[in-house]
């Protein structure tokens, strides 16, 4: 009989929690939005785009709190994008955006993290982000807090502290695309299904992450990633 033990589980299929409760979703694709707030196209001199900017991370990305980021050895210049995370509870596609919210089950925060060499390199040859924002550990996040218990997703604050000092401070409302207008988009080319994670992208002060540091993100007062760099 084939049987694997809980931490094997555990590293085996990427999961995430909600606050106050057991419920646990496996994590399925992850979606991020590139350059979605202008002062953060502005400081990589990008265009600010007039469709969303989209790549994806595989599920194995996903640490949490208790896990640390390993910088591969193919970088030497890792960065941190501290972002709002929407993950979907109800499967769909083509969703109008007047139906999106009902398609999310909460909201938490997590940290997009860049191999910012690797990905300068792969935009001057034209060649795709995945090493450069799919590595294991890339994806950070915190414990969801459902749907319900958040008032409105468009307005709410991101703060990053390295090692206690804050590097990273904005509010959902300056995003160019809205949550439920990235939702109806990437429904329009991908099912989304119940466990997949959205990352809506970070606004200005992204910055260099390095062995030893300490990132704690946070999302209003209600959702709080904390991991040490190695
Ligand atoms: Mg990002």
């Amino acid at each position: 009989m084939w049987t694997v033990s809980i931490l094997e589980f555990r590293m085996s299929v990427r999961a995430v929690t909600f606050q106050g409760s057991r419920d646990a979703l496996r994590v399925g694709k992850i979606l991020c939005l590139g350059r979605n707030y202008r002062e953060h196209a502005r400081e990589m001199k990008a265009d600010v785009p007039k469709v969303p900017v989209v790549f994806l991370k595989p599920a194995t990305a996903i640490i949490t709190s208790d896990e640390d980021i390993i910088i591969p050895p193919i970088s030497g210049e890792m960065h941190y994008e501290t972002e709002m995370v929407v993950v979907i509870g109800e499967d769909g596609k083509n969703i109008p955006a007047s139906r999106a919210m009902h398609h999310v089950a909460g909201y938490g925060v997590g940290l997009d993290m860049t191999l910012r060499d690797v990905q300068a390199e792969a935009k001057a040859k034209g060649l795709p982000w995945t090493v450069a924002k799919g590595f294991d550990t890339s994806a950070p996040v915190s414990e969801f807090v459902p749907r319900e218990r958040v008032g409105d997703p468009g307005d709410l604050s991101l703060t990053l502290r390295v090692n206690g000092e804050i590097r990273q401070q904005g509010r959902t409302r300056d995003m160019i695309f809205s949550v439920d207008q990235i939702i109806a988009y990437l429904s329009t080319i991908f099912t989304l299904e119940r466990g997949d994670l959205i990352f809506t992208g970070t606004p200005e002060g992204v910055g260099a992450a390095r062995p030893g540091d300490l990132l704690a993100a946070e999302l209003d007062s209600f959702a709080r990633v904390s991991v040490h760099v190695r």
